[in-house]
This record gives C-alpha cells, sequence and structure tokens, in this order.
C-alpha cells in the first residue's frame, strides 16, 4: 500500500482499481504514511500557513429537496432566517477586523435572492473592503447569473459535485435534480473564470469505495482550485436520519490522497469534520489540509443553518475566537495567514 501512495506523490494519479484498493483496504499505517507525504505536499506549496475564511450562512430557505440536508425544503420543522445586505455588511465588517481576507457567503437556494439583489451584495462588500475575496456557494444557478455575480466582483465559488457517478447522486436526490446538470454547472463556473471547488460527502448512503474512486477521478478531470470534503452526518428530520455518520478515519486518508493529486489545491478541514472529533480540524491539517472557514453568521441565527445534527458553530467554529485558534494551531506548529489566500494557480497567472 505504501508503495501505491508513493506512485501517487510522484504522478498524482493511480488507476481506479489501485484507489478501490487503498480506500477499502487502508489500515491506520497507510494513514499515517499518507498523511505524512500529503503534509510534506502541502507544506512545499503553502509552508506552514493555513488560511482562513469567514463563513456567512445567507439563507437556509431552499428551493431543493436533497434527501440527506437539514435545510432541504420538506423539513416543515427548520425555522427559516434570511440575512438581507446589511446585516451580511455587518458580519464582513466584523470579520475584516478580525482579520479575515475571505468572506464566504453560503445558503440554500432561495430565489428572494434575485441575480440583482445578490450583484447588489457582492459589489457592496467589494466596496467596503477591496482587499478581500469573495466566494459564493449558492447552488445551481443559470450561466448568465454565474457571470453577473463574476462580473459583480465574486472571485470564487464552491459547488460540491456530490457523488460522481449519477446512479448514486439520484438515490441521494429527488428526480428534478440531476449529477449531470451539476457537473455542468462545474464546467460554466470553470469556464466564467472563477476559482472553482468541487468535493463531496465521506460516508453518504449507499456511497461504494467504487464511486469515491469515480470521486476521485472526476475531481482529476475537473482540475478544481479547491476541494471541499467531509462526512456524511445524518439530520433527524430528513430521509436518512437513521443512516449512520461518515468515517472520520476514511474522511482524513481521503484528503492525503487529495493534496497527493492536488498539490496547490485549497483543501479545507470541514465544519462536518470538527463536528464529529473534537480536534478534527487539527487532524484534517496534519492529513494535508490548509484552509478552515469559521463561522461568521449573526450568532441569532447560527443554530438555524443546521445542514445535519449536532452542526457546531462555537468554539473553534466562531470567527470570533480566532485566537484560540490561532494558539490550537500553535501547537501543531502550523500559523494563520492574514490575506485573500488565492489559489497558487491564479497567482501565478497573474
Ligand atoms: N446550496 C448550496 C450549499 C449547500 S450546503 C449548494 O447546493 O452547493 C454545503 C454542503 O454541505 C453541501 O454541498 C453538502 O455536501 C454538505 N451537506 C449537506 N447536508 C449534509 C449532511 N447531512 N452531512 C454532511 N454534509 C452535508
Amino acid at each position: 500500500m505504501n508503495r501505491l501512495i508513493d506512485r501517487l506523490a510522484a504522478v498524482h494519479t493511480l488507476s481506479k482499481a489501485d484507489f478501490v484498493q487503498l480506500i477499502s483496504s487502508f489500515t491506520p499505517e497507510t494513514a499515517a504514511y499518507a498523511a505524512e507525504c500529503a503534509r510534506k505536499t502541502a507544506q512545499a506549496v503553502f509552508k506552514n500557513k493555513i488560511y482562513i475564511r469567514g463563513l456567512i450562512e445567507l439563507t437556509n430557505f431552499c428551493r431543493n429537496d436533497c434527501y440527506y440536508c437539514g435545510i432541504r425544503r420538506s423539513n416543515c420543522h427548520a425555522q427559516r432566517y434570511r440575512l438581507e445586505k446589511e446585516e451580511i455588511l455587518c458580519c464582513t465588517a466584523e470579520g475584516y477586523e478580525l482579520g479575515f481576507r475571505t468572506f464566504v457567503l453560503q445558503g440554500g437556494e432561495d430565489p428572494y435572492y434575485t441575480t440583482q439583489y445578490m450583484t447588489d451584495i457582492i459589489s457592496s462588500i467589494k466596496q467596503q473592503h477591496p482587499d478581500c475575496a469573495i466566494t459564493l456557494s449558492v447552488g445551481e444557478q443559470s450561466k448568465d447569473t454565474y457571470q453577473a455575480y463574476f462580473d459583480a466582483g465574486a472571485d470564487r465559488y464552491l459547488l460540491r459535485h456530490e457523488t460522481a457517478d449519477e446512479m448514486h447522486y439520484s438515490r441521494l436526490h429527488p428526480t428534478e435534480l440531476s449529477g449531470a446538470h451539476r457537473k455542468q454547472c462545474l464546467r460554466w463556473l470553470k469556464e466564467i473564470g472563477f476559482q472553482t471547488g468541487s468535493g463531496f460527502m465521506v460516508g453518504s448512503p449507499f456511497q461504494t469505495p467504487e464511486n469515491l474512486a469515480d470521486d476521485l477521478l472526476f475531481l482529476a478531470d475537473l482540475k478544481p482550485e479547491m476541494i471541499g470534503i467531509g462526512p456524511f452526518i445524518p439530520h433527524h428530520d430528513t430521509p436518512f436520519a437513521q443512516v449512520p455518520h461518515g468515517s472520520v478515519e476514511l474522511t482524513l486518508f481521503l484528503l492525503s490522497l487529495l493534496r497527493l493529486m492536488f498539490p496547490d489545491v485549497l483543501l479545507p478541514a470541514t465544519t462536518a469534520l470538527g463536528t464529529l472529533d473534537p480536534i478534527g480540524r487539527e487532524k484534517g491539517i496534519l492529513a494535508g489540509a490548509n484552509v478552515v472557514m469559521p463561522n461568521l453568521s449573526p450568532q441569532a441565527v447560527r443554530n438555524k443553518y443546521m445542514l445535519y445534527d449536532n452542526k457546531l458553530a462555537t468554539g473553534m467554529e466562531s470567527a470570533q475566537h480566532i485566537a484560540d485558534l490561532r494558539a490550537r494551531f500553535d501547537k501543531i506548529g502550523y500559523e494563520i495567514q492574514v490575506d485573500r489566500g488565492d489559489s497558487p494557480r491564479i497567482k501565478m497567472s497573474n
């Protein structure tokens, strides 16, 4: 197995059969070896720097009904909220003071935010903070809408493909959503010029090692600038309430494989990882991740953006506790970087 890891580190890809073998039969020793190689790879590109992003959860209204997601439209128990432009600008002003230079606006697909309103929000943030990057994560939109967001000043866009296998996709989503269209959206985002992020859940219902190998190969083809992965965690008001959560160990191992595949990719240690493991963030970084996204949403709405049960928005997950985060990274030899933290690929092309 270590030979496969060495090969991945050297040539950045493997056959599907080799990925399946690694994913289905890795041991703690293989994972430790992969993490060590991944750490070295990340340090060669990013040194010991960790990029931070302030996450603003715009709205939990959503027109979609993804079977795994706590803010799906059929969840009548969700207490819905949405933030107006002025509230968002308060979050970014506070975040700026705390040292954030990237703001991630994430939300359900909420038609209340018309293209015009979103572009107004984007340009207002850019006006107040011209030295900051804006990342959007508001789901599937038309190509024209994506272009309008970009023209208004948005820099990056996160849209996880969720699973590359379209049969698997159809078991996680209602029929009006398709894996093919989600992939089309990703290609549009790249064409328009966004630094684009994709990714998947680890341990989502019905997922097989072959599905995960296909996810890695899909990403190899897409070549995104950012990749977000995290364990699936059930939400009690969804059809998958009884499905067990994904494995922290497998998520960490996949982070290491992704780092070896994409030495310069922006790879967060996600909230879902921190939710399942109190030192999930640190473990993620030690497995090759280089980004964290603490929560900058207004306190009053923080426990309402419940994608899954027990989702963290306090402690280390809270932007206001950045000093704690800094101290904890310091203990493992890492430092928070105060700048936009663009993809090294973009910097090179500028
Ligand atoms: N509407 C946006 C944002 C979705 S929420 C979009 O469509 O991209 C961001 C991510 O949370 C999703 O892409 C999904 O991968 C993840 N997520 C949703 N429900 C989850 C769950 N139950 N467990 C773990 N991750 C989940």
